[in-house]
């Protein structure tokens, strides 16, 4: 099924938020993990996100309204080293009060990880955060066409000890394909 995505608008507060109660499904992951080409790689729109856009400047949750059905709100990256302490405490806080904010509603948060490089410290207080608040999370592996196949899997054993067991898993990556018919199940399309 083709998808049909349409930007609705960037929320930096509360007066930005949807007025619809249209589930949501959220990306999140440090700048530079992948998460604009694992956004257009999904729906097969290849202009939807700027990929390779300079990291740290985008201080938005952007939100698309998918299909008609649901929204996509892409957030902000985090942990570009070169944001000042207050760039990058206004970033953190836009990014905790949207994932707590009660009028969104998430069917799924997608939260990508760099399969080669493993979660960051600034991953691992994503991650407690989103275990937390119990929010439903799928871990994305991005990249993994960077890692040969015996590293690949010693990879993500070494991830898995780093999360919850059974916690949900997808490798992934824009190059081969690989994930992402698994992120279409999730996606209900
Ligand atoms: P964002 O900052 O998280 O939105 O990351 P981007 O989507 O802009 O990607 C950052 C860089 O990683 C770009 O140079 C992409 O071309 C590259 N990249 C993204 N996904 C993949 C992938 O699956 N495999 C490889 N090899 N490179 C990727």
């Amino acid at each position: 099924m083709a998808f049909q995505a349409e930007y609705l608008r960037s929320i930096t507060g509360p007066a930005d938020l949807p007025e619809d109660e249209f589930p949501q499904f959220a990306f999140i992951g440090r700048s530079n993990v992948g998460k604009s080409s694992f956004i257009n790689a999904i729906t097969g729109i290849s202009n939807l996100c700027r990929s390779g856009s300079t990291p740290g400047v985008t201080k938005k949750v952007n939100l698309f309204l998918i299909n008609k059905k649901f929204y996509f709100a892409d957030l902000p990256g985090y942990g570009y080293a070169k944001l000042s302490y207050k760039e990058r405490k206004e970033l953190e806080k836009l990014i905790f009060w949207y994932l707590s904010e009660p009028l969104n509603h998430f069917q799924r948060i997608f939260f990508l990880i760099d399969a080669q490089v493993g979660p960051t410290s600034n991953d691992q207080d994503v991650l407690k955060y989103l275990l937390e608040a119990g929010l439903p999370t799928t871990l994305i592996l991005s990249k993994t066409d960077k890692l040969k196949n015996s590293e690949k899997t010693r990879q993500i054993n070494q991830i898995k000890q780093q999360i919850p067991p059974h916690f949900p898993i997808v490798p992934f990556s824009v190059k081969t394909g690989e994930g992402k018919k698994d992120v279409h199940k999730i996606l209900g399309i």
